[in-house]
């Protein structure tokens, strides 16, 4: 039997995967699968932070009346850990039979796809939620159905994370994790655990800033490297931690994509040639654009990439690169997680010495070309020498820095460990 809640909390109170912890004690005597934390579309507007739903499998056969009783249990827990008077938090339940699950699994991939590339309504919910058989229980708007089902739909690559909660009478208070304790383990722990810390922005990434019951969470790949990460970290105790599989740094929520083909509030990964150079726009982003045949694209690093940005300018027009990102409506742009730089355009400059003396070129305007300041010869534009400088660009992949990383992002360090 799975259980899926998503969209209790709200940037003030509380955490969904403290429900799905708080649960999975309360549902300890049963054998119960790893709890999960899937994140969905991160352009969902709905969202509180990282737009994530949290499932538990219970393995055990149930009866009827077991049914009922974790229904119960499921129902209070959440009507006592919901911020139920904040307007954008709207609670929804969903208890599914394995029987349901086994007989309906391509209609739910199918679903989970769409949780991670498109927007949904909650009524498309409500109908697959109907067709399968699925018991649900929507609070106020109930919009959380939508996560609720995507977090039992969920398949395929996964990592872990860690997620360790502070004592209640902590809970608002100002964390106290102790800095270098979280570089020490970052530096063990690497590279299965990742996300820890930012170097280039001096800043712990392990912890939240909204005072819900979360001390910190460990992203990794290893549940023992996880428990050891977090007898690492001094500092303030926890009260009890959970780990959770996740589709955390996987990239689900990228695909493929033609340029003819992208529409808006998706993740896409493009191959295409750079055919704008890069240009700094107001607010310190870098942009520039690309074309695959189908048509062009424009791709933004935005300021809190840092960076990342440093990269992006050097990119020539001619360059071929694979872009990912999610795309932004207006104006229609791909905001970079990742780019692989796949080929360097040769890059020239022109030889500003006169070919006859020696002496300087001045330029004198594309029709004329240029003057040798010195022998006053004019040499047409399209006859000057030009001279190959070396790119200041290594091939290979480049990635934004941690504190600007999507929670579904793969890191870099991850692409070898966890093959797509
Ligand atoms: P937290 O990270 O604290 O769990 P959150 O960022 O996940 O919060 P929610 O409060 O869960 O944010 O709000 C996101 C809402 O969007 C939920 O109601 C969820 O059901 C819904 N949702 C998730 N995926 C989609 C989607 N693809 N299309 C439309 N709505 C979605």
């Amino acid at each position: 039997m799975f259980i899926g809640i998503d969209d209790t909390d709200s940037r003030e109170r509380y955490c969904t995967t403290y429900i799905a912890t708080l649960l999975m004690e309360e549902l300890s005597n049963y054998k119960l699968d790893d709890p999960r934390l899937i994140r969905f579309n991160p352009m969902v507007k709905y969202k509180t932070r990282g737009n994530g739903g949290v499932a538990i499998r219970i393995l055990d056969k149930v009866d009827e009346r077991d049914k009922e009783e974790i229904k119960d249990i499921t129902l209070k827990i959440i009507e006592k850990y919901s911020d139920m008077d904040n307007d954008n938090t709207n609670p929804g339940v969903v208890f599914l039979d394995e029987e349901n699950y086994r007989n309906n699994i391509n209609l739910l991939r199918d679903y989970y796809k769409k949780t991670l590339f498109d927007i949904l309504d909650i009524n498309f919910a409500e109908d697959i939620l109907k067709k399968i058989n699925a018991d649900y229980y929507k609070f106020k708007l109930g919009r959380g159905i939508i996560g609720a089902l995507g977090a039992i739909a969920f398949f395929g690559d996964y990592t872990y994370e860690l997620i360790a909660y502070r004592k209640k009478e902590n809970w608002g208070k100002k964390r106290r994790i102790d800095k270098e304790s979280v570089i020490i383990m970052d530096k063990e722990t690497f590279p299965y655990t990742y996300d820890n810390y930012d170097y280039e922005n001096d800043k712990i990434l392990i912890a939240p800033n909204t005072p819900c019951p979360v001390l910190f969470g460990i992203r990794g790949i290893d549940k023992d490297i996880l428990i050891k990460a977090m007898e690492m970290i001094k500092g303030e105790e926890p009260e009890r931690f959970m780990i959770f599989k996740t589709n955390h740094g996987t990239d689900a929520h990228l695909r493929r994509m033609k340029i003819k083909d992208i529409y808006p509030n998706t993740g896409v990964i493009v191959y295409g040639k750079v055919v704008n150079n890069p240009k700094d726009i107001e607010g310190g982003h870098v942009i520039f654009k690309i074309s695959d045949g189908t048509g062009e694209i424009s791709c933004a690093a935005y300021e809190p990439t840092k960076g990342f940005r440093e990269i992006i300018r050097k990119l020539i027009v001619g360059d071929y690169v694979a872009v990912y990102g999610t795309v932004r409506e207006e104006p229609l742009t791909i905001n970079l997680e990742k780019i692989k730089i796949l080929r360097l355009e040769k890059k020239y400059i022109l030889d500003k010495r006169c070919p006859f003396c020696g002496g300087t070129l001045k330029a004198k305007g594309k029709k004329v070309g240029f003057k040798c300041r010195k022998c006053k010869k004019v040499i047409k534009y399209d006859k000057i020498k030009k001279i190959e400088v070396e790119r200041d660009l290594k091939i290979g992949f480049y990635e934004v820095p941690g504190s600007a990383r999507r929670h579904l992002s793969k890191p870099i360090q991850l692409i070898d460990l966890v093959e797509k």
